[in-house]
């Protein structure tokens, strides 16, 4: 099932999208992850067709900052390491790290180049999880009941920020630089680790061509190993690390540049599509 949330005549809606738009009586995809989707049927309360809505990220103002993966694909592991710099060096464990998200963008939308403070704009396509129950201190066959569903989050980055701070906090969370969506496709659609094509082009050129499945640390393992930490909160969103192909991993760099229209599509999810603008 996709869960949507999307404007229609000013106002914004979460719904079913399959051929139509079945429009829920929640107030948003949060309070809808803490109702959970058993008995859906009964809270649907009009269809509109899908050329009246205008699609919004699916959790448009996340609770809590995004819980990201770094360097979890050995191939950008290794593109990392090449690109050089004490903030790239192999590591033994799971790098983890946070992304501000004031208001997550939409597919379709123009994001800034951010270029009064950043060169070196990149993408980076990633499977996001979303959790629909709390996990602490969970074991790895307990966690999996613990997600609601899945989306494409594009981690939005600027490299030279990234690399000149000690941490990664400041240059992944440039303001309006987290695309997510096109929706939220619930768990029960995917295999308990999915394996998933996921690629991404940059007009038209493809950039990123993976699988999920070759995760170095898979989504289980993720979650018994951060729930073992701290209390992971339903509503919670994890981006599990992006393969080879971003724009650091060419010689020279394949930056985003004002105009540039940037595709990333998971299989069985869709297509998040992003625009760079001025
Ligand atoms: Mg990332």
């Amino acid at each position: 099932m996709k869960l949507a949330t999307f404007n229609h005549n000013g106002r914004q809606y979460v719904g079913i999208i399959d051929e139509k738009v079945h429009v829920l009586d929640v107030a948003d995809m949060c309070a809808l992850i803490h109702r959970g989707v058993d008995d859906i049927g009964s809270i649907v309360t009009h269809t509109l067709e899908r050329a009246e809505i205008e699609l919004l990220a699916p959790i448009v103002h996340p609770r809590q900052d995004i819980i990201c993966l770094g360097m979890n694909y050995l191939d950008h592991e290794k593109e990392a390491a090449d690109f050089g710099g004490k903030a790239f060096e192999k590591k033994n464990d799971n790098v983890y790290f946070s992304k501000r998200v004031n208001r997550a963008c939409a597919t379709g939308e123009m994001i800034s180049s951010h270029n009064d403070v950043t060169k070196c704009l990149d993408y980076e396509t990633e499977l996001a999880v979303i959790l629909g129950e709390d996990l602490y201190k969970a074991r790895k066959e307990d966690c999996y009941r613990a997600i609601f569903g899945y989306t494409i989050l594009n981690d939005i980055t600027a490299r030279d920020i990234q690399s000149r701070h000690m941490q990664f906090y400041a240059g992944k969370s440039l303001e309006d630089s987290c695309p997510i969506g096109p929706w939220i496709v619930t768990a029960d659609e995917f295999d308990q680790e999915p394996d998933l094509a996921l690629r991404t082009f940059v007009n038209g050129q493809r950039r990123q061509d993976s699988r999920t499945s070759l995760l170095v640390s898979d989504i289980g393992d993720i979650l018994e190993e951060l729930s073992g930490y701290m209390m992971l909160k339903k509503g919670t969103i994890i981006a599990t690390g992006t393969p080879a192909g971003v724009g650091m991993g060419f010689t020279p760099p394949k930056y985003l540049k004002p105009g540039d229209e940037i595709i990333s599509e998971i299989e069985g999810i869709g297509e998040l599509i992003v625009r760079i603008g001025k």
